[in-house]
């Protein structure tokens, strides 16, 4: 902020103000004293100038008057003596007596010694004679040529018996009066001079005392603009002004106070959304992003940076089917799907909107959660039943119709009943066997499963279960055993491992050609055993491979049941294994056969350690 021009500062304006006041005040004085004393002045001296004149006209009148005896002094002698006896003063210059009696006027006598031969002589001024001839006195300001002086020129008439006799001229000298005038306006100006010297010092002091606070808490006000709390106006009084740099002060600490507390705010809020597990996005009213938190960057795959001001429509891919307003005005969830092929990815976003009490929107609050996996159980659970459904439904109506004929009348014939009868019979079992594997599977899946695991010797176990196939085999299928000759102990249940073999070992013979080979491995690993069954069987489609461990998943549906399968075998195997913490996995080549892995962990016994 730039610093106040000189003339726009309280400093400088009070001192003109203060100026200004005492010129005017001095001026108004000034004018009406000086007017007031000038007349007075002039009043007082007029008022002793004709106080003299009406005593000389009042001795002239006397003699003028008098009855004149051959000895007594003439006209001209007594008044000489009379004018000259008194005249000049300081302020009567001259005066003159002239005669109004005869046709044209004369002087009869004057103050001034060096004009006496003008005694006697006419006298031709017209004022004299228009005093005279009126009666009236008369008096004349002017000013004189030589010396510059301010000359009154007073004439008075002398009557007797009402008839005008004689005139008295006085000339005075004024300017005395004026030059009292000059002093005393000279003493007024210096005054002046005084008292603005004195007004300007003191406005100076007390604008300091004004501005000297007002700029102090200037100087804080910008302070505080950059955030430095931490200085204080000094308080150099009680007054308003005082008062007011305590208000300031105590304003500054309520400030820092609330700055602190929202900034403590903001840090919990940031901190409370950097730490959530869900995506948070906040947008202005117009639906411009101005916060995201990491979470929902990352899981929309954004930078923070770039993806602020975009609007959200457009951040979550909604364009097509939403607008802003609709968003607003969302109640449920929106699901977004971002799967691709391989990988599904879908978000669930929450809608809230930020709103004033008026009811102005201020922004809306997109909160993403992310709900793939949850998806993905919802979708295979669907699946699930819709497969239990069609697995059960399938031999029901096969016995139906089967029943259905026996009914209507199949069950006389021979030949034909104990055929129908042994058909629903096989799908009775298939069914048996059906609920069977489910119920192994939810036992499975609940979470208190527990197994019952002993010490077997893997190499023992394996060779008696292949032992019991080749018993019971039908077909013409080769056994061929790659098992070691040694003790492999092992801490499993082998009741489930049992089940396990089982369906991987009927699997084999169920695709295997006659003829076929089937061989048994195990081998030993460093933590785990693996045990491996292969056929020369039809195999595995690539890319379908892995699926095979899913429930109800069949290569061909149609030729499975066929043999009889429900495709939950290897999905019951792969729940079992991975209870004992192993793996299973499938490797196989179409045509030629199929290799079917699994493992489970192993604490190699080091024999030699105790020989
Ligand atoms: P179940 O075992 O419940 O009687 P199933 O044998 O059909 O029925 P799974 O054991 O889970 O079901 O096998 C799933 C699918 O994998 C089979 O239907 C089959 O298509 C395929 N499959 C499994 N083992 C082999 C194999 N050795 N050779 C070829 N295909 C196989
Ligand atoms: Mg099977």
């Amino acid at each position: 902020m730039k610093n106040v021009k000189i003339f726009q500062s309280m400093h400088s304006k009070t001192v003109l103000i203060f100026m200004l006041l005492v010129l005017l005040v001095m001026q108004i004085i000034g004018v009406y004293f000086v007017r007031q004393l000038e007349t007075t002045l002039k009043d007082n001296f007029k008022t002793s100038i004709q106080d003299k004149v009406n005593l000389l006209s009042y001795y002239i009148e006397e003699q003028l008057t008098k009855e004149r005896s051959e000895d007594s002094p003439s006209l001209e002698a007594e008044l000489r003596s009379l004018l000259q006896g008194e005249y000049p003063t300081e302020d009567i210059l001259e005066v003159k007596v002239i005669d109004g009696q005869g046709q044209s006027l004369k002087i009869l006598g004057i103050s001034d010694t060096n004009n006496q031969h003008l005694v006697g002589q006419k006298y031709t001024d017209t004022r004299i004679r228009r005093v005279i001839a009126t009666g009236q006195p008369d008096n004349q300001e002017f000013i004189d040529n030589d010396n510059g002086n301010r000359i009154w020129v007073l004439s008075t008439p002398i009557t007797k018996d009402g008839q005008v006799i004689a005139a008295i001229d006085f000339v005075t000298n004024i300017e005395s009066v004026y030059k009292q005038m000059r002093d005393i306006n000279q003493i007024f100006v210096t005054g002046t001079i005084i008292a603005l010297f004195v007004t300007i010092m003191v406005g100076i002091l007390l604008a300091n005392a004004i501005t000297k606070p007002i700029k102090d808490m200037r100087k804080q006000a910008l302070a505080l603009s950059r955030g430095n709390y931490s200085r204080k106006v000094k308080i150099y009084g009680n007054d308003e002004i005082g008062q007011l740099a305590y208000t300031f002060n105590n304003l500054t600490k309520k400030l820092q106070e609330a700055q602190s507390t929202t900034e403590s705010e903001r840090r919990k809020l940031s901190s409370v959304l950097s730490y959530m597990t869900d995506g948070v996005i906040a947008t202005d009213r117009r639906g411009r992003v101005i916060l995201i938190n990491d979470i929902a960057a990352k899981m929309l795959d954004v930078s923070r940076e770039t993806i602020l001001a975009t609007p959200i429509v457009e951040l979550l891919d909604l364009e097509n089917d939403y607008t802003f307003e609709e968003l607003i005005s969302e109640t449920n969830h929106i699901l977004l799907d971002y799967s691709t092929q391989s990988t599904p990815y879908i978000l669930r976003a929450n809608f809230s909107v930020i709103q004033r009490e008026t009811g102005f929107v201020n922004g809306l609050i997109a909160v993403l959660h992310d709900v793939t996996e949850q998806e993905k159980i919802d979708m295979e659970r669907r699946e699930f039943v819709a497969n239990v459904s069609h697995e059960l439904r399938t031999p029901l109506t096969t016995m139906r119709s089967y029943l259905e004929a026996l009914s209507d009348g199949a069950w006389k014939d021979e030949e034909i009943a104990p055929n129908f009868l042994e058909v629903t019979q096989t799908e009775t079992e298939r069914m048996i066997r059906l609920v069977n594997d489910l119920l192994k599977l939810s036992k499975l899946d609940s979470k208190d499963y527990k197994l019952s695991k002993e010490w077997v010797d893997l190499t023992v176990f394996y060779n008696k279960i292949i032992d019991r196939f080749e018993m019971t085999k039908e077909q013409n299928v080769i056994f061929e055993r790659k098992l070691p000759d040694k003790a492999i102990l092992l801490e499993i249940d082998p009741d489930k491992i049992t089940q396990v073999l089982d369906n991987i070992i009927s699997n084999a013979l169920k695709y295997s050609p006659k003829g076929g080979k089937v061989t048994f491995r195990i081998k030993e690993q460093e933590d785990e055993v693996i045990l491996s069954v292969t056929d020369q069987g039809m195999g595995i489609p690539k890319g379908n491979v892995e699926k095979i461990f899913g429930r109800f998943y069949r290569v061909d549906k149609a030729r499975t049941r066929k043999l009889g399968g429900t495709g939950l075998g290897l999905a019951i195997a792969k729940e079992m294994v991975e209870a004992h913490n192993g793996r299973i996995w499938a490797r196989s080549i179409e045509g030629k056969g199929t290799t079917i892995f699994f493992s489970l962990p192993y604490e190699r016994y080091e024999g030699d350690e105790w020989n």
